[in-house]
């Protein structure tokens, strides 16, 4: 047994520090960066991404934030006529999408043939819950060697080690976060995890010395927590709660005294497991859970909220862009930091 004491934090332990800025109005901020991988292809976009789970990385979802140039890695589920019929319609939504795949044969072959019919697409996510199998990393460099041109996101690790690994074996973009979903249940299950903020900060040092980006996947519950890992080495942040119960989630709503809800579910959840696999398979257990949120119409506000919040952090710190954000910001560690007092008494926007 070893025990590391030092102190790993998470987004509610630290805040940005507000700083003298040269900035006068939110308006001055860009929100829009260029994303130079290592593989030689070059994004354009906010670095905000939808999460590549079934009711958040969907076509609808891909479509309303590719508006804001944001990013959808979408989920791995859609047969190659569905994307064939989707990249026809929206040919402009195709530099904002990742198509994903696990560590399967079945999945890469069917993503050979999906960018052999979209030879456009550009975005490939390799997305295993457990980034420290013995068979990713050849995974990886298989995918590379496939597709030298293809920018290659592949996670989930959490440290720096495994940050350096990814790179050399052909990732573009490390992606980071084990257990801090919303639907998430990992740590209660397995005892395993490390708290997001710090995982960010690690992997991303080690990562952007070799080259490489990260993505910061899991564990934001409101904008000042996109703000945070950006401001903290992220050069990506995906999302799945915050944007899940939107009209674009495609997701199944039920009704429970006259309100809506959607259901919204972890990809290792029971739910899923059910509905892509037939079940629970008898050696492992679900790392996912169900839950019904309420209805929040079309996602398009959601996103107004989030580039305002980002925006404003821009602002407070002095940073013109995304890009500076993390040479500007100063945390502080913190033991409180949002008032609760009204918590429980909150009134509907425009009330
Ligand atoms: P959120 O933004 O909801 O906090 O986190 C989204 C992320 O949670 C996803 O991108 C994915 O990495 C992770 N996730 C999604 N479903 C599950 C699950 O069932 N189990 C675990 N351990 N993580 C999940």
């Amino acid at each position: 047994m070893h025990m590391d004491a030092h102190e790993y934090l998470d987004f509610e332990d630290v805040l940005i520090k507000p700083r003298r800025s040269p900035i006068n109005s939110r308006q001055e901020v860009d929100l829009t960066r260029s994303f130079k991988t290592k593989s030689g292809f070059v994004l354009n976009g906010v670095g905000v991404m939808a999460a590549n789970m079934d009711s958040v990385g969907t076509f609808s979802m891909a479509k309303a934030l590719a508006q804001e140039k944001m990013f959808t890695a979408l989920h791995k589920f859609y047969t190659l006529e569905q994307w064939v019929a989707f990249a026809k319609e929206n040919p402009q939504v195709l530099p904002y999408v990742f198509a994903t795949i696990g560590s399967s044969q079945a999945e890469l072959e069917k993503l050979e043939r999906i960018l052999e019919a979209i030879p456009v697409l550009t975005n490939i996510c390799i997305d295993i819950a457990n980034g420290y199998s013995a068979h990713f990393l050849p995974h990886i460099a298989k995918v590379r060697e496939k597709f030298p041109n293809k920018v290659l996101m592949a996670g989930n690790v959490v440290g720096a080690e495994m940050s350096e690994a990814l790179v050399q074996a052909g990732a573009d973009i490390v992606k980071v976060g084990i257990g801090p979903g919303s639907v998430c249940t990992t740590r209660k299950m397995t005892g395993v995890g490390v708290p997001q903020f710090s995982a960010i900060v690690e992997c991303a040092q080690a990562a952007h010395a070799l080259g490489g980006l990260v993505c910061g996947d899991g564990g934001c519950a409101c904008v000042g927590d996109i703000a945070k890992a950006l401001a903290g080495g992220a050069d990506f942040v995906m999302l799945g709660g915050m944007l899940a119960g939107h009209a674009e989630s495609e997701a199944k709503i039920v009704e429970k005294e006259g309100k809506a809800y959607a259901l919204f579910y972890g990809m290792s959840s029971f739910t899923a497991m059910q509905e892509h696999h037939g079940g629970v398979r008898s050696y492992r257990a679900s790392e996912g859970k169900e839950v019904y949120l309420p209805f929040r119409g079309a996602v398009a506000s959601s996103l107004q909220e989030i580039l305002g919040g980002l925006r404003s952090t821009c602002a407070y710190v002095g940073a013109i862009n995304l890009e500076e954000l993390p040479k500007r910001a100063i945390f502080i560690r913190v033991r409180r930091q949002i008032n609760p007092i009204y918590n429980h008494l909150e009134a509907p926007h425009g009330s």
